[in-house]
């Protein structure tokens, strides 16, 4: 049997449910089409931390936009992203103080909440930090986390209230093109048929852009992450932290702390691989890094530690738009900041 949609989504990360979210708010029923459940991929696995430090205009400027949903979300969305104020600190090496300054600077023409603040604010905010290795730090009161697999499902469930549809466990396996055109796709669930197809499946977008012919410089990313019990001597919370000297992140989750490393996330794996454990040995770097900014943390223990994997491109910028057959169009490439 053919099912026909206007729009197919390949992909039901926080892209493809975004996407089809956003086109339901336009009155466009899109078909999302998930070979597994919303937030399987990267999604699932992402920190989610909501921040507006980005260095570039463009990503500073998406992130704002986006901002305004995560803080007004039951209004715009419905539903629950899990969005937690922790404020958000980005800490930078001295020799870098100029350049973060002229960041800071960008943000604020955009209209964003951000200061530059001193190494001995940060101490009043997180009494715990070691601040002797850094003068300023960026500051976002308003920024914090979300929970990606909520925010996702949360896009969906209202897109689907609004006329998508959502078939889930069901993997593509071909596209359709007649005379240059996508006519639609082949599936382990039988043909969809449409004039438009959205690649949005994350770090397995180069299978999907070889069924249409399309060649992108893409790879694979893998970024491990894991959750630390935060002992009592650290208070109940924490800012969300980028530490660029320590190349490490982190962020609160009620008791727990989740921590990431900026290094070691290697490149061309296959997706597929196991991602329910972390890579031998991130555990031990990333504790490691965690008690030099926080030493309190050496009397915490290692709650749990998994792996995900996104697309990523030469210039960690994503890749959006039509490209290779009429009607074909991808949304991939995030290179770790997709959320
Ligand atoms: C551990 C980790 C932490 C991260 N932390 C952050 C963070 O703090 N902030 C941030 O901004 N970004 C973060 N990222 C990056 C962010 O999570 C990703 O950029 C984002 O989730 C990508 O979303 P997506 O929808 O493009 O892809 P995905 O979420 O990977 O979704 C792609 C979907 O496509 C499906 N699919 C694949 N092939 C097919 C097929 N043939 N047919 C049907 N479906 C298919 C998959 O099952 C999957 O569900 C992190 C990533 C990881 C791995």
């Amino acid at each position: 049997m053919t099912h026909t949609t206007d729009i197919l989504i390949i992909g039901g990360g926080i892209h493809g449910a975004s996407l089809a979210f956003h086109l339901a708010e336009r009155g466009v029923k899109a078909t999302v089409l998930e070979r597994q459940f919303i937030g399987a991929g990267a999604t699932g696995r992402s920190s989610g931390l909501v921040r507006m430090h980005y260095d570039t205009e463009v990503d500073a400027r998406l992130a704002w936009e986006s901002f305004q949903y995560f803080r007004n979300w039951k209004e715009r969305v419905g539903g629950e992203a899990g969005f937690t104020r922790t404020g958000f600190l980005q800490i930078v090496a001295r020799e870098k103080e100029a350049a973060l300054r002229a960041n800071v600077e960008m943000l604020q023409r955009i209209g964003i909440p951000t200061f530059v603040i001193t190494a001995d604010d940060v101490k009043r905010l997180a009494p715990s930090f070691v601040t002797d290795d850094f003068d300023v730090a960026a500051y976002e009161p308003e920024s914090g986390y979300a929970m990606p697999s909520d925010t996702a499902n949360a896009l969906m469930t209202t897109a689907r209230a609004r006329g998508a549809t959502l078939v889930q466990g069901c993997t593509v396996r071909g596209i359709t093109l007649a005379g240059g055109r996508v006519t639609g796709v082949d599936t382990d669930q039988g043909t969809f048929s449409a004039p438009v197809l959205v690649n949005c499946t994350g770090a397995w977008a180069n299978v999907v852009n070889q069924m249409a012919g399309v060649d992108l410089p893409l790879t694979t990313w893998r970024h491990d992450t894991m959750f630390v019990v935060r002992p009592p001597e650290i208070g109940p919370s924490h800012p969300t932290v980028i530490d660029f000297p320590k190349e490490l992140y982190f962020r609160p989750e009620g008791d727990l702390t989740l921590v990431g490393l900026e290094d070691g996330n290697p490149l061309g794996e296959s997706p597929d691989n196991d991602t329910d454990h972390a890579q031998k040995g991130f555990a031990e770097r990333a504790i490691d890094r965690l008690c030099e900014r926080v030493p309190a943390m050496e009397k915490g223990h290692l709650h749990s530690a998994h792996g995900g994997y996104d697309g990523i491109t030469p210039d960690q910028h994503p890749v959006v738009g039509a490209m290779g057959p009429e009607g074909f169009y991808v949304d991939c490439g995030y290179s770790g900041t997709g959320f």
